[in-house]
């Protein structure tokens, strides 16, 4: 049998080089939990960055999955599908009013380019106004509407036409916007940038700006939908109502799946002009039918805002100081501190706890939502250990 050493050794030798790892390897799921090679178990609060909101092994999406890989895996969208049109009518019935079409595709970043390319078909304007801090993805679309600069610069020069503004500043974008702009893409809670909540006075005054000027509003929820930040999408927190709203990550059970949701104000949009292969594919539209129909039938946002809150005033009942400050909404809870996270992420899993960063000083906290409160405890009292 293959050693763990070997398994590293060969992921090593042969992966793209592009991550920096834990050495733990995972092996197995279920819920909340997870467990390594040698069979030792954790508590879950990476939920794969943000994908697994229904837990890891959902038996709903388990069984979903298995019925259609039986009976029908690829369809191209040349075609219809039962499970694409249940899928496209669900999706547009739980976002917020005025979504009611949906592009469908594979990845957050595929969702942006998408939305990113529709705002320009539209209005037939090019510039793109986007948010310092902002995370939107890595291919080139959506690179060039990402602000930090270690993912850009390597890869310059990128697509012209985009500014960035200060989140949360309603008079700066004000000022970004002009006769050229065709979009501005937001997050509503600010992700990979440090888990930075939008405030909602912000954010609706950022969308009358775009109604005034002619300007698509992009919101950018595949980190923040399908109930995360206790709402099923964080846009109804603030009765946003977004022109374009880009999915992904946890709408699938853990498929890979992205997806655009088309306000009115987009328009038509012409034959042929954008497309995916694998998009809108009947086994992960059945994976996502499941999903949404179990965060549904297990009230998974309300459990998302009572266990955000659990989890957010236990860490900052933590008496450190090392830490700056705890942000958050729902289970979308960052930590930071006044140093860098790298090592207490390190010793937390020492502890059987996993955790990622968002940036060098956040610690950032996205379990599966079916997580129970005592684990959420139990996290609380081992980033209590770690900082003592
Ligand atoms: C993760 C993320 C993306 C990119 O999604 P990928 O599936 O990794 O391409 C885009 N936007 C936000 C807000 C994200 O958190």
């Amino acid at each position: 049998m293959i050693t763990a050493d070997e398994l590293i050794a060969l992921e090593d030798q042969h992966d793209s080089g592009l991550y920096t790892k834990q050495p733990l390897i995972l092996v197995r799921g279920e819920g909340a939990r997870l467990w390594d090679a040698d069979g030792r178990e954790y508590i879950d609060c990476v939920g794969g960055h943000g994908v697994a909101n229904v837990g890891h092994a959902n038996p709903a999406v388990i069984r979903a999955v298995t019925e259609q890989v039986r009976r029908l895996v690829i369809c191209p969208s040349g075609f219809y599908n039962d499970q694409r049109a249940q899928l496209l009518a669900e999706l547009t019935r739980i976002a917020p009013p005025g979504l009611e079409r949906a592009f469908l595709c594979n990845s957050g970043a595929e969702a942006v380019e998408a939305a990113l390319k529709f705002a320009r078909l539209s209005t037939g304007r090019t510039k793109v106004v986007a948010a310092m801090r902002g995370f939107h993805g890595r291919t080139f679309g959506a690179l060039s509407a990402t602000w930090r600069k270690q993912y850009r610069q390597p890869f310059e020069p990128l697509v012209p036409g985009f500014h960035f503004v200060p989140y949360n500043r309603l008079e700066r974008m004000r000022q970004a916007l002009d006769e050229e702009t065709a979009a501005v893409i937001l997050e509503v809670v600010q992700g990979e940038g440090g888990v930075i909540p939008g405030d909602g006075e912000y954010l609706r005054g950022v969308q009358a700006l775009c109604r005034e000027r002619g300007v698509l509003f992009i919101v950018d929820e595949v980190q923040t939908g399908f109930g995360r930040t206790g709402r099923m999408f964080a846009s109804q927190h603030h009765d946003l109502r977004p022109d374009l709203m880009c999915v992904a990550k946890s709408i699938a059970g853990g498929l890979p799946m992205g997806a655009v949701l088309i306000g009115s104000r987009v328009g038509e949009l012409p034959k042929k002009v954008h497309g995916s292969t694998f998009g809108g594919n009947p086994l992960a539209c059945a994976a996502a039918l499941a999903t949404i129909a179990y965060i549904e039938a297990e009230g998974l946002p309300q459990r998302a805002a009572e266990l955000g809150e659990r989890l957010i005033s236990g860490l900052q009942a933590i008496p450190s100081p090392l830490v700056r400050d705890v942000r958050g909404l729902g289970l979308m809870v960052g930590m930071e501190l006044k140093g860098k996270v790298a090592p207490y992420l390190a010793a937390l899993a020492e502890r059987g706890v996993l955790a990622l960063s968002a940036g060098a000083t956040v610690m950032r906290f996205l379990p599966p939502l079916v997580i129970s409160a005592e684990d959420v405890d139990t996290v609380v009292e081992q980033v209590a250990a770690v900082l003592s």
